[in-house]
Protein backbone atom coordinates (compact mmCIF):
# COMPACT_ATOMS: atom_id res chain seq x y z
CA UNK A 1 0.00 0.00 0.00
CA UNK A 2 1.23 3.43 -0.85
CA UNK A 3 0.54 6.36 1.76
CA UNK A 4 1.07 9.83 0.91
CA UNK A 5 3.18 11.35 4.21
CA UNK A 6 2.64 15.13 4.49
CA UNK A 7 3.30 17.44 7.04
CA UNK A 8 3.20 21.19 7.87
CA UNK A 9 0.85 22.66 5.15
CA UNK A 10 0.27 25.85 7.09
CA UNK A 11 -2.51 27.29 5.17
CA UNK A 12 -0.76 27.01 1.95
CA UNK A 13 -3.33 25.92 -0.68
CA UNK A 14 -1.16 26.31 -3.48
CA UNK A 15 0.91 23.93 -2.44
CA UNK A 16 -1.04 21.84 -1.12
CA UNK A 17 -3.27 21.49 -4.27
CA UNK A 18 0.42 20.37 -6.16
CA UNK A 19 1.02 18.27 -3.72
CA UNK A 20 -2.44 16.08 -3.88
CA UNK A 21 -1.66 16.17 -7.86
CA UNK A 22 0.96 14.94 -7.36
CA UNK A 23 -0.24 12.16 -5.22
CA UNK A 24 -2.78 12.13 -7.39
CA UNK A 25 -0.39 11.31 -10.36
CA UNK A 26 1.41 9.09 -8.80
CA UNK A 27 -2.06 6.51 -7.75
CA UNK A 28 -1.51 7.50 -4.13
CA UNK A 29 -5.20 6.96 -1.81
CA UNK A 30 -4.32 6.44 1.45
CA UNK A 31 -2.52 9.46 3.46
CA UNK A 32 -1.14 10.28 6.79
CA UNK A 33 -1.02 13.84 7.75
CA UNK A 34 1.62 14.77 10.70
CA UNK A 35 0.05 17.56 11.61
CA UNK A 36 -0.24 21.85 11.36
CA UNK A 37 -3.03 22.74 8.62
CA UNK A 38 -3.02 26.13 9.95
CA UNK A 39 -1.21 28.67 11.15
CA UNK A 40 1.15 31.24 8.71
CA UNK A 41 -0.55 30.97 5.24
CA UNK A 42 -3.88 32.57 3.96
CA UNK A 43 -6.39 30.04 3.34
CA UNK A 44 -6.33 27.83 6.70
CA UNK A 45 -10.30 26.29 6.26
CA UNK A 46 -9.68 25.60 2.74
CA UNK A 47 -6.78 23.06 3.47
CA UNK A 48 -8.89 21.89 6.47
CA UNK A 49 -11.51 21.35 4.71
CA UNK A 50 -9.78 19.49 2.13
CA UNK A 51 -7.93 17.17 4.21
CA UNK A 52 -12.03 16.74 5.58
CA UNK A 53 -12.55 15.28 2.54
CA UNK A 54 -9.85 12.60 1.33
CA UNK A 55 -11.35 9.45 1.84
CA UNK A 56 -8.37 8.20 3.95
CA UNK A 57 -6.46 10.14 5.71
CA UNK A 58 -5.96 9.61 9.42
CA UNK A 59 -4.03 12.74 11.09
CA UNK A 60 -2.51 14.48 14.25
CA UNK A 61 -3.01 18.24 16.10
CA UNK A 62 -0.01 19.99 15.41
CA UNK A 63 0.81 23.14 18.23
CA UNK A 64 -0.81 25.94 15.63
CA UNK A 65 -3.99 23.65 15.17
CA UNK A 66 -3.81 23.66 18.96
CA UNK A 67 -3.02 27.34 19.25
CA UNK A 68 -6.33 27.92 16.76
CA UNK A 69 -8.53 25.74 18.60
CA UNK A 70 -7.59 26.69 22.66
CA UNK A 71 -5.41 23.91 23.04
CA UNK A 72 -2.18 25.42 23.99
CA UNK A 73 -0.76 28.66 25.48
CA UNK A 74 0.22 31.42 23.02
CA UNK A 75 3.23 32.06 24.82
CA UNK A 76 5.01 29.45 22.60
CA UNK A 77 4.31 31.63 19.56
CA UNK A 78 6.28 34.66 18.36
CA UNK A 79 3.99 37.98 16.76
CA UNK A 80 4.28 37.26 13.68
CA UNK A 81 2.53 33.25 13.76
CA UNK A 82 0.43 35.22 16.38
CA UNK A 83 -1.24 37.00 13.80
CA UNK A 84 -1.61 34.46 11.38
CA UNK A 85 -3.12 32.26 14.71
CA UNK A 86 -6.03 35.36 15.09
CA UNK A 87 -6.48 35.27 10.97
CA UNK A 88 -7.14 31.53 11.33
CA UNK A 89 -9.48 31.45 13.99
CA UNK A 90 -11.14 34.10 12.57
CA UNK A 91 -11.18 32.50 8.94
CA UNK A 92 -12.39 28.87 9.73
CA UNK A 93 -15.53 27.48 9.69
CA UNK A 94 -17.49 25.75 12.29
CA UNK A 95 -16.98 22.22 11.00
CA UNK A 96 -13.10 23.03 10.16
CA UNK A 97 -12.46 24.00 14.06
CA UNK A 98 -14.43 21.13 15.04
CA UNK A 99 -12.32 18.86 12.67
CA UNK A 100 -9.01 20.25 14.51
CA UNK A 101 -10.46 20.40 18.01
CA UNK A 102 -11.15 16.49 17.59
CA UNK A 103 -7.16 15.70 16.47
CA UNK A 104 -5.32 13.68 18.80
CA UNK A 105 -1.79 13.97 19.57
CA UNK A 106 -0.78 10.85 19.27
CA UNK A 107 -1.82 8.26 16.91
CA UNK A 108 -0.84 4.36 17.44
CA UNK A 109 -2.01 1.95 15.05
CA UNK A 110 -0.73 -1.65 14.48
CA UNK A 111 1.30 -0.43 11.39
CA UNK A 112 2.71 2.87 12.62
CA UNK A 113 3.05 5.98 14.81
CA UNK A 114 2.54 9.12 14.14
CA UNK A 115 3.04 12.58 16.13
CA UNK A 116 3.70 16.15 15.51
CA UNK A 117 6.68 17.25 17.29
CA UNK A 118 8.35 14.16 19.64
CA UNK A 119 6.50 11.28 21.04
CA UNK A 120 8.13 12.86 24.22
CA UNK A 121 5.76 16.09 23.72
CA UNK A 122 4.16 16.16 20.47
CA UNK A 123 3.09 19.50 20.45
CA UNK A 124 6.62 21.63 21.71
CA UNK A 125 9.69 19.53 21.07
CA UNK A 126 12.01 19.92 17.67
CA UNK A 127 13.34 16.76 17.11
CA UNK A 128 17.14 17.76 15.53
CA UNK A 129 19.55 15.43 16.77
CA UNK A 130 19.93 11.79 17.62
CA UNK A 131 20.36 12.36 21.48
CA UNK A 132 16.85 13.50 21.38
CA UNK A 133 15.82 10.26 19.39
CA UNK A 134 17.34 7.91 21.55
CA UNK A 135 15.68 9.97 24.01
CA UNK A 136 12.14 9.29 22.72
CA UNK A 137 12.39 5.87 21.83
CA UNK A 138 10.64 4.48 24.85
CA UNK A 139 7.73 7.54 24.39
CA UNK A 140 6.13 5.21 21.25
CA UNK A 141 6.41 1.46 20.01
CA UNK A 142 5.17 0.77 16.49
CA UNK A 143 8.02 2.13 13.70
CA UNK A 144 7.29 3.76 11.61
CA UNK A 145 6.83 6.94 13.39
CA UNK A 146 6.16 9.46 11.23
CA UNK A 147 6.36 13.19 12.72
CA UNK A 148 6.63 16.66 11.06
CA UNK A 149 7.02 20.40 13.12
CA UNK A 150 11.13 20.67 11.86
CA UNK A 151 10.23 21.62 8.28
CA UNK A 152 12.75 19.42 6.88
CA UNK A 153 12.88 15.89 5.89
CA UNK A 154 14.53 13.67 8.13
CA UNK A 155 15.23 10.56 9.01
CA UNK A 156 16.59 9.39 12.65
CA UNK A 157 17.24 4.74 12.69
CA UNK A 158 18.07 2.60 15.45
CA UNK A 159 19.55 -0.63 13.99
CA UNK A 160 19.63 -4.02 15.02
CA UNK A 161 22.71 -3.47 16.89
CA UNK A 162 21.33 -0.43 18.55
CA UNK A 163 23.15 2.23 16.83
CA UNK A 164 21.59 5.71 16.47
CA UNK A 165 21.77 7.25 12.97
CA UNK A 166 20.47 10.72 11.63
CA UNK A 167 20.59 12.58 8.48
CA UNK A 168 18.27 15.32 6.85
CA UNK A 169 17.48 14.33 3.59
CA UNK A 170 18.92 16.94 1.39
CA UNK A 171 21.06 14.42 -1.47
CA UNK A 172 19.56 11.18 -0.05
CA UNK A 173 15.68 11.18 -0.88
CA UNK A 174 15.64 7.21 -0.05
CA UNK A 175 15.06 5.27 3.38
CA UNK A 176 15.02 1.42 3.17
CA UNK A 177 13.71 0.24 6.83
CA UNK A 178 15.33 -3.08 8.24
CA UNK A 179 14.27 -4.08 10.94
CA UNK A 180 15.45 -0.98 13.20
CA UNK A 181 13.38 1.57 14.68
CA UNK A 182 13.01 4.62 12.12
CA UNK A 183 11.50 8.13 12.63
CA UNK A 184 10.51 9.87 9.36
CA UNK A 185 10.12 13.53 8.62
CA UNK A 186 8.64 14.39 5.53
CA UNK A 187 9.54 18.05 5.78
CA UNK A 188 6.70 20.54 5.03
CA UNK A 189 4.43 21.47 2.47
CA UNK A 190 3.37 24.63 3.16
CA UNK A 191 6.71 26.48 4.23
CA UNK A 192 10.14 24.44 3.64
CA UNK A 193 12.81 25.53 5.75
CA UNK A 194 15.57 23.38 4.29
CA UNK A 195 16.83 26.12 1.79
CA UNK A 196 14.57 24.67 -1.11
CA UNK A 197 10.97 26.43 -1.46
CA UNK A 198 9.33 23.60 -3.53
CA UNK A 199 6.93 21.63 -1.05
CA UNK A 200 8.40 18.74 0.36
CA UNK A 201 6.21 15.74 0.65
CA UNK A 202 6.56 11.90 1.25
CA UNK A 203 5.87 8.85 -0.08
CA UNK A 204 5.83 5.14 2.28
CA UNK A 205 5.46 1.90 0.65
CA UNK A 206 4.14 -0.77 3.12
CA UNK A 207 5.36 -3.29 1.22
CA UNK A 208 9.06 -2.96 0.31
CA UNK A 209 9.19 -0.45 3.12
CA UNK A 210 10.57 2.37 1.39
CA UNK A 211 10.08 5.87 2.43
CA UNK A 212 10.81 8.24 -0.31
CA UNK A 213 10.83 12.41 0.25
CA UNK A 214 9.85 14.23 -3.20
CA UNK A 215 9.94 18.09 -3.90
CA UNK A 216 6.44 19.64 -5.96
CA UNK A 217 7.04 22.91 -7.45
CA UNK A 218 3.87 25.40 -6.80
CA UNK A 219 2.87 29.17 -7.41
CA UNK A 220 4.98 30.12 -4.44
CA UNK A 221 3.83 34.08 -6.02
CA UNK A 222 -0.17 33.25 -5.43
CA UNK A 223 0.20 32.41 -2.14
CA UNK A 224 2.29 35.49 -0.94
CA UNK A 225 -0.11 37.99 -3.31
CA UNK A 226 -3.27 36.60 -1.29
CA UNK A 227 -0.62 37.11 1.66
CA UNK A 228 -0.74 40.74 1.51
CA UNK A 229 -4.08 40.53 0.00
CA UNK A 230 -5.10 39.60 3.83
CA UNK A 231 -2.37 42.13 5.05
CA UNK A 232 -0.54 39.30 6.81
CA UNK A 233 2.88 39.98 8.01
CA UNK A 234 5.41 40.75 5.11
CA UNK A 235 8.02 38.32 6.70
CA UNK A 236 5.80 35.46 6.08
CA UNK A 237 5.92 35.61 2.78
CA UNK A 238 9.28 36.68 2.46
CA UNK A 239 10.32 33.65 3.89
CA UNK A 240 8.18 31.09 1.53
CA UNK A 241 10.20 32.63 -1.32
CA UNK A 242 13.81 31.69 0.69
CA UNK A 243 12.44 28.15 1.88
CA UNK A 244 13.49 28.98 4.73
ZN1 LIG B 1 4.80 23.79 11.50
Amino acid sequence: MLYGIFSDVHANLEAFRAVLRFYEKNKVEHFICCGDLVGYGPQPRECVELVMALKDCRSVLGNHDAAVTGRIEMKWFNANALAAIEFARKNLSGAALAFLSALPEKLETPDFTVVHGSPKKPLTEYLLGEIQFVDSLKFWTVSPCFMGHTHMPAYFKHDAAGLPETDFLGPMLRVVSDGGRLMLNPGSVGQPRDGDPRSSCAVYDTENKVFEIFRVPYDIEKTTRLMSEFKMPVILGERLLLGF
